[in-house]
């Protein structure tokens, strides 16, 4: 199975709705909401297919980023990082 560009490749196709980035990560406001607040999709810069392959510093910078995600409500509208 050869990897091909995603959507997440081209910040081009999500730039309207980044709301924060990081070194490894991007910060993408999703377009629909399943929840009340919404919520933000945490997206790692460098392709993989799943999260199983996230190198450690990538695993590290995801654990802290959810954290302070969390920590700061960032999924409420108006509350963004
Ligand atoms: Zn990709």
């Amino acid at each position: 199975m050869t990897e091909r560009p995603c959507t997440f490749c081209d910040r081009n196709q999500f730039e309207e709705r980044l709301v924060g980035e990081t070194e490894l990560f991007w910060v993408i406001a999703t377009l629909g909401q399943i929840t009340d607040g919404g919520y933000v999709l945490l997206v790692p810069k460098r392709h993989v297919l799943c999260l199983r392959l996230l190198d450690l510093s990538e695993q590290i910078e995801a654990a802290e980023l959810y954290g302070f995600c969390a920590l700061r409500k960032i999924c409420l509208p108006g509350n963004y990082l």
